[in-house]
Order: C-alpha cells, then structure tokens, then sequence
C-alpha cells in the first residue's frame, strides 16, 4: 500500500497493537468523547460542576478534540483492514448518501 497523505499514521503504528488492542483503543476514545459531550451539555456542566472552571467553548473544544481522536483510531481500522485513501473518499460519499436517506424517510 501507498503511504501518503491520512493513512501515514496508520502505517505508522501497524504491528505496534494488534486490531483486537486498536479496537479496545476506539471504545476507550468513544467513552472520552462521551465524557467531553456530558461535560459540554449545559446542563450537565452546571449542576455536576465537575470541570466547571471551563469555559463553554473550551468544553467545546474538548468535544471537538476528542471527536478526532476516535476518527483517527477508526481510520486505523479502515487502513488497517486495506482500504485506500481513494476507497475512503468513494465510501464517505456512499455512506454519507445512504445516511442522508435515512434521515429523510425518518423525518
Ligand atoms: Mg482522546
């Protein structure tokens, strides 16, 4: 595989964890988001005070940052198991797609 571009950071990291520790890390980095999300919630935020000191954009902020990180593990994933930068694109538009229909026989 071509190493360019998104995917240098999983080649990077291939063979230092195995798929099975690189799917524990997505679980560990959804749960962080989850956090970060709970703690942005206005509610939240003001009645448990746990990281009140925090202004609403740096809360934000957290959200945003931990929102990459579980990108960056599920695209290690998506490298990991051969796709391409090429097949990425291709299936964010297809799934993108997909979802956007959903959502509109939903509604
Ligand atoms: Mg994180």
């Amino acid at each position: 595989m071509e190493v360019t571009g998104i995917n240098v950071i999983s080649h990077r990291f291939r063979g230092k964890s195995s798929t099975l520790e690189i799917l524990a890390k997505l679980t560990e980095e959804t749960g962080e988001v989850a956090q970060a999300v709970l703690l942005a919630s206005s509610a939240i935020n003001k009645s448990a005070s746990g990281d009140a000191t925090k202004s609403q954009a740096n809360l934000d902020h957290d959200v945003r940052e931990e929102a990459v990180d579980v990108m960056l593990v599920a695209l290690d994933l998506f490298f990991r198991h051969g796709g391409t930068e090429a097949q990425l694109g291709d299936l964010v538009f297809y799934k993108s797609k997909k979802w956007l229909k959903k959502l509109k026989e939903d509604s």
